[in-house]
C-alpha cells in the first residue's frame, strides 16, 4: 500500500539536514562547467503548501524549516544551510507558505544544460509531479519504482552528477530494498555522488546498514574510507516514544568540504531544533576500520 503523504512531514528538522546537504552537493556540481544529471528516486510532489489540510494537521514544518527561516544564523550554520535557505526565501517573499521538496531545490540549481530525471510511483502524486515540469525541458518525471528504474538510469551519458534516495521507510524491509539498489547503482557508477536518506528509529539498524554499506565499498569496491560520510541528528531522546525522532543521510562520494561544514553546524542546528532532553547529532567521515570494527563486535 502507497500512504505515506510527505505533506505530512514536509520542512520537519529530517527535511532540514537532507535537503541543506542535497543542496550543498549540487553547488559543488556547479563548480564545474561540465553538464550533469541528477536522478530522484523517490521524488514526492516536488513542492508542499504549508496551509495544505496535511500540513495544518500535522505542522511538522513549524519546528524544522519554521524555526530557521528568520533565524539570524551564525557564519558557519550560513554555510550549511545558506544554498537551501536561498530557495525557500525566494519561494516566499511575504512569510512562509510554500517548502520545496528534492525536485524544486535540483529544479532551481540547476544549469541550462543540466538534467533532472524524477521517479515517483504513486499514481496521482506522479501526475502532480509531471505537471509541475512538464514545461521544463530539462526535467523528465516517471511514474515507476525507483529501485528498479535506478539500474538502468546509471550511469548516466553526463557520467558526473548525484542520486538521492528517499524512500517512505513504510516497509520493514526499506533499508535491505536500499542496500540492494544501491549496490548495484554504485557498482554500475561509482563515481557518483549518492545520498541515502534514512531514519533513525533505531541505531542498530542504521548502523549495521552504514557500517555494512562502507565495508563493502571499502573492501570489494577499493573506496577510500573518505568516500563515505554520514551525518545524523536528533532532536530528542532516541529511545523515546512517538513521532519520528532522528533521521540522518549517508552520503557516497560526497564533496570534500562536506564533512567540515556539517560539524561546525551541526551543534547549533541540533540545539535550535531540538524538542526535548537527549538530542544529538553525529558526523563521520570516513566510516574507517575501526568503526567497521566496532560495529561487528
Ligand atoms: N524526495 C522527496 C523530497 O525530498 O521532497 C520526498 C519523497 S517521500 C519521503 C517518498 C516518496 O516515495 C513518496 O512520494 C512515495 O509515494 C514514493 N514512493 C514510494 N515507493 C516508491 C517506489 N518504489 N518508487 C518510487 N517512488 C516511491
Amino acid at each position: 500500500a502507497m500512504n505515506y503523504r510527505h505533506a505530512f512531514h514536509a520542512g520537519n528538522f529530517a527535511d532540514v539536514l537532507k535537503h541543506s546537504v542535497l543542496a550543498l552537493c549540487l553547488e559543488h556540481l556547479n563548480a564545474k562547467p561540465k553538464p550533469y544529471r541528477v536522478i530522484d528516486t523517490h521524488a514526492g510532489i516536488g513542492g508542499y503548501d504549508l496551509a495544505s489540510s496535511e500540513a495544518e494537521r500535522s505542522p511538522e514544518w513549524k519546528d524544522g524549516i519554521g524555526r530557521l527561516i528568520d533565524a539570524d544564523l551564525p557564519e558557519p550554520v550560513q554555510a550549511m544551510l545558506g544554498p537551501w535557505l536561498d530557495i525557500v526565501r525566494e519561494m516566499n517573499p511575504d512569510g512562509i507558505k510554500a517548502y520545496p521538496g528534492s525536485p524544486e531545490i535540483a529544479a532551481r540549481l540547476i544549469r541550462e544544460e543540466d538534467r533532472v530525471h524524477l521517479c515517483e510511483l504513486h499514481e496521482a502524486d506522479s501526475v502532480t509531479l509531471d505537471n509541475r515540469y512538464r514545461r521544463d525541458a530539462r526535467i523528465k518525471v516517471e511514474r515507476r519504482d525507483g529501485y528498479k528504474a535506478l539500474k538502468s538510469l546509471v550511469p548516466p551519458k553526463e557520467k558526473r552528477g548525484l542520486v538521492l534516495i528517499d524512500p517512505p521507510f513504510e516497509d520493514r524491509d526499506e533499508l535491505a530494498h536500499m542496500a540492494e539498489a544501491v549496490m548495484g547503482a554504485l557498482a554500475k557508477w561509482p563515481t557518483g555522488t549518492f545520498i541515502f536518506w534514512r531514519s533513525l528509529k533505531n541505531l542498530w539498524a542504521a548502523d549495521r546498514f552504514d557500517n555494512g554499506l562502507a565495508e563493502w565499498l571499502i573492501s570489494e569496491k577499493d573506496f577510500e574510507p573518505e568516500k563515505i560520510l554520514r551525518a545524523d541528528l536528533w532532536i530528542r531522546d532516541l529511545a523515546s516514544e512517538g513521532k519520528l525522532a532522528g533521521a540522518g543521510v549517508v552520503i557516497i562520494n560526497p564533496p570534500f568540504t562536506l564533512e567540515e561544514t556539517l560539524v561546525n553546524a551541526m551543534p547549533w542546528l541540533a540545539e535550535t531544533l531540538a524538542q526535548g532532553n537527549g538530542y544529538g547529532w553525529r558526523v563521520d567521515g570516513g566510516l574507517t576500520e575501526d568503526d567497521l570494527d566496532e560495529g561487528e563486535g
